[in-house]
């Protein structure tokens, strides 16, 4: 089968022929229908030698149709339309039996890995998954418009439901980086939540986005963003930052528009550090730093898609041209979620 490999490290991935995979017991194999490219792969391009096991076949955000059951496999059909639940876990333990296999306490003890992040991944003709509970049906979502929500979907559905407390009518959220994950955040801060939404990106493409998916105000994230964001809401800030960037310009842009008791949410992994404390964060402000999201958030997130309530923009690419994706994605010039459908 053919396969997005990443081979060497500091060389742009690869599309390459490999061993079309067998499922072994438990497992099931999945005639990939759709694959969707995330920021975070491109960190992990980015890590040194040893980070990853090469070659890795990329893609953590996976669709498929059941094609092939290993033995002892119930639950699913051959021909059914399945998403692929990422965030693996052991299954077994007090989180993963919460469904939050997300921070299960052992995977990295039992070297568990999500597919694309060190089990091979998405970006391929067929895809092993290792168990039929990290499968959810998509009934009639088309996989290509759902597949970015099992991750850029559900990461800021599991970060917003955790300050939907904070968000009642007359709030306001902030929004930092409008591109994959961000679009439909705004999307499900305006499905879930009473919060007004302010979105920033250093893009203009990206804040036109913001508004036409309903952001409330879309405004540069620059040295000007704090004081906007302060006059916008009488003085008060924002009771949630939602930072889908997280380099050093955004977490003080974060930390100098947020409420009192308000909640600063760390999504994006750009490595910067957010001092906390008496004097450097606002009085009662959490600071939170969240893992992609659980197997029953995601259910949820494909029932608002399925409601029409949220829709991911998609660019559509062939397996041939994912390097070319990957090149958009590291620009910045995607408009929403580069998906590959194989
Ligand atoms: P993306 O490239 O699609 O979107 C990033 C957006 O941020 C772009 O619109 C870009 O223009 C904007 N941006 C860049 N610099 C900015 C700045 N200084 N201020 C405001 N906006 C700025 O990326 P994505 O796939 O949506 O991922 C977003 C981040 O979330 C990445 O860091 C990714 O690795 C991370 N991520 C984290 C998790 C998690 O579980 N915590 C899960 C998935 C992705
Ligand atoms: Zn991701
Ligand atoms: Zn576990």
């Amino acid at each position: 089968m053919r396969a997005v490999q990443y081979r060497t490290v500091g060389s742009e991935p690869e599309v390459v022929e490999i061993p079309t995979p067998e499922p072994g017991p438990g497992q099931v194999r999945l005639k990939v229908t759709a694959a969707g490219l995330c920021h975070s792969d491109s960190f992990v391009m980015s890590l040194p030698e040893g980070a990853y096991e090469l070659p890795m076949t990329l893609g953590h955000e996976g669709a498929g149709v059941v094609d092939a059951l290993g033995s002892g496999v119930t639950g699913v059909v051959p021909g059914e339309s399945v998403a692929v639940y990422g965030a693996w876990g052991c299954g077994v333990c007090h989180a993963c039996a919460r469904g939050a296999e997300n921070y299960c306490a052992r995977a990295a003890e039992l070297g568990i890995k999500p597919p694309g992040l060190g089990a091979p991944g998405a970006l391929a003709e067929y895809l092993i998954v290792d168990d039929v509970r990290h499968l959810v049906p998509l009934g009639d979502l088309d996989p290509v418009g759902a597949v970015s929500l099992t991750d850029a979907g559900l990461t800021p559905y599991h970060a917003i439901v955790s300050s939907l407390g904070a968000l009642p009518a007359g709030s306001t959220a902030v929004v930092i980086g409008a591109g994959g994950l961000g679009h439909i955040g705004i999307q499900i801060l305006r499905a879930i939540s009473g919060a007004t939404v302010i979105a920033l990106d250093v893009s203009e493409e990206k804040l036109k986005l913001a508004r036409e998916v309903g952001a409330h105000r879309a405004l540069h994230s620059d040295d000007s963003a704090v004081a906007a964001i302060r006059q916008l809401t009488g003085g008060v800030g924002a009771q949630a930052v939602f930072d889908f960037v997280g380099n050093a310009s955004t977490l003080e842009i974060a930390r100098a528009s947020v409420a009192m008791d308000g909640v600063i949410q760390i999504v994006g992994i750009g490595g910067a550090v957010l001092p906390t404390g008496f004097f450097s964060t606002p009085m009662g402000a959490t600071v939170r730093a969240p893992y992609w999201g659980t197997r029953s958030e995601l259910i949820d997130v494909l029932g608002l898609a399925r409601s029409g309530a949220i829709h991911v923009e998609t660019e559509r690419f062939t397996l041939d041209e994912a390097p070319e994706a990957y090149r958009r994605l590291h620009e910045g010039t995607l408009r929403g979620r580069a998906v590959v459908v194989p």
